[in-house]
């Protein structure tokens, strides 16, 4: 943390540490289990301005400072990936309409949004267009008061029970990413709809959703200039990655805490595995390679927080957060031995839930692909 925290901060942190211990955790095994959409806490985490922490007081919003966010983000997702990933997908929502929107449309979605009363999605993938958006086929064209969108979306958080959609579509065919605008569609708008929730590996709770459009989307409804949504996603992406790099820190967290006490308890030949110095030396690499993760991912929050550039520093931190998590709950899960494969442990949950964190939001191909271009940058004459 740049600087420490104010009493607000403070409050916040301290309420989110106990919704996320007394309401979450309890709750999580279950929402795994039954694969049901994360709904049931809803108005809870509204009550608790959770969200709108993205968003400036003038929209509605808590305002956090971005480390601030990156702790409650992280507290929730030690708890609950699914609930955490659910929350995160709506900021993407409200991030692109807060970046790239103007005032008019900022005041249409964006107090509703903060306040919880409705639910966003961010709809950026398709088939046959995740890791380069430029391959996208959805299109926007133009009509007397608008736009005719025409396309499919695909794996969408939150999609099929989002109150408002962000999608990005093609304005100009012809022109790369250069011809991507984005535009805000309500789920009742005539022509939008919705398939089944994607059966997915982990974060059972946070469903996925592929999203038809053949719909009218009036011109307001456009975030920023045609041409701009190539700039809006990746901008909002930013953020993401921080995001994505705290739902890591919180998973990989609550899998090392697991560790440490199982290791104290369980014995091995009359002895606590914990005196073991394999197991002591895991636990030692898998701390070290935590607080890495942390201090990156603070570090980039840290600089969106001073209003400078940080994509590079959000793609180390998504990075290397994301692969962390990936070794730290393995580490975990076999420090539980058989007991760490059973689904009466949370160990198992863990590890399926971070599985995606290298994939989504750019994987961590693209992580590298983003890091070495700006690294080689400047080296340019
Ligand atoms: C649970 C879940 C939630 C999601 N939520 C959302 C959401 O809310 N909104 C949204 O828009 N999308 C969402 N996605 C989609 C996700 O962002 C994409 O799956 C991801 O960007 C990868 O795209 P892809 O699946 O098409 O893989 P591809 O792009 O087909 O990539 C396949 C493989 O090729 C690699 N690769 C691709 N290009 C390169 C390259 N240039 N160099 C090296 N390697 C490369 C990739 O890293 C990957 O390993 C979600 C996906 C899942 C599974």
């Amino acid at each position: 943390m740049s600087r420490e925290l104010n009493p607000e901060e403070t409050a916040m942190i301290d309420a989110v540490h106990r919704f996320a211990d007394e309401v979450l955790a309890p709750a999580a095994a279950g929402v795994d289990e039954e694969a049901v959409f994360v709904t049931r806490h809803l108005q809870p985490m509204a009550d608790m301005g959770l969200f709108g922490i993205n968003l400036p007081d003038q929209w509605g919003g808590v305002g956090l400072r971005p480390e601030v966010m990156f702790e409650v983000v992280a507290l929730i997702a030690g708890a609950c990936g699914s609930t955490a990933s659910m929350l995160t997908a709506h900021f993407l929502a409200t991030d692109a309409i807060l970046i790239g929107g103007d005032e008019a449309l900022r005041g249409r979605y964006l107090p509703g949004a903060a306040a919880g009363k409705s639910l966003g999605a961010f709809g950026l993938t398709e088939p046959l267009a995740g890791s380069n958006p430029a391959d996208m086929m959805t299109r926007a064209d133009r009509t007397a008061d608008g736009y005719h969108l025409k396309g499919v979306k695909h794996f969408i958080s939150n999609g099929g029970a989002a109150d408002f959609i962000v999608v990005f579509a093609k304005t100009d065919m012809d022109a790369g990413h250069r011809g991507i605008s984005a535009f805000v569609v309500d789920r009742d708008t005539p022509g939008f709809s919705s398939g089944p929730a994607e059966r997915t590996m982990g974060l059972k709770g946070g469903h996925v959703f592929e999203l038809s459009f053949d719909c009218a989307v009036p011109e307001q409804n456009r975030i920023g200039e045609e041409g701009s949504g190539f700039r809006t996603a990746m901008k909002t992406l930013d953020n993401g990655r921080i995001e994505v790099a705290a739902m890591c820190v919180g998973i990989a967290e609550a899998a090392l805490d697991a560790a440490c006490r199982w290791s104290k308890d369980r014995q091995v030949g009359g002895e606590a595995i914990a005196t073991f110095q394999g197991l002591q030396w895991m636990l030692a690499d898998m701390a070290t390679d935590l607080q890495a993760s942390r201090l990156l991912a603070l570090g980039a929050a840290a600089k969106r927080g001073r209003g400078e550039r940080f994509s590079q520093e959000a793609a180390m931190a998504k990075l290397h957060a994301s692969e962390m998590a990936g070794r730290v709950t393995d580490a975990a899960l076999q420090i539980h031995g058989g007991y760490g494969y059973s689904r009466d442990m949370p160990l198992e949950r863990y590890a399926r839930d971070v599985r995606i964190m290298r994939i989504y939001e750019g994987s961590s191909e693209i992580q590298r692909n983003i890091i070495a271009r700006n690294l080689l940058a400047q080296y340019d004459d």
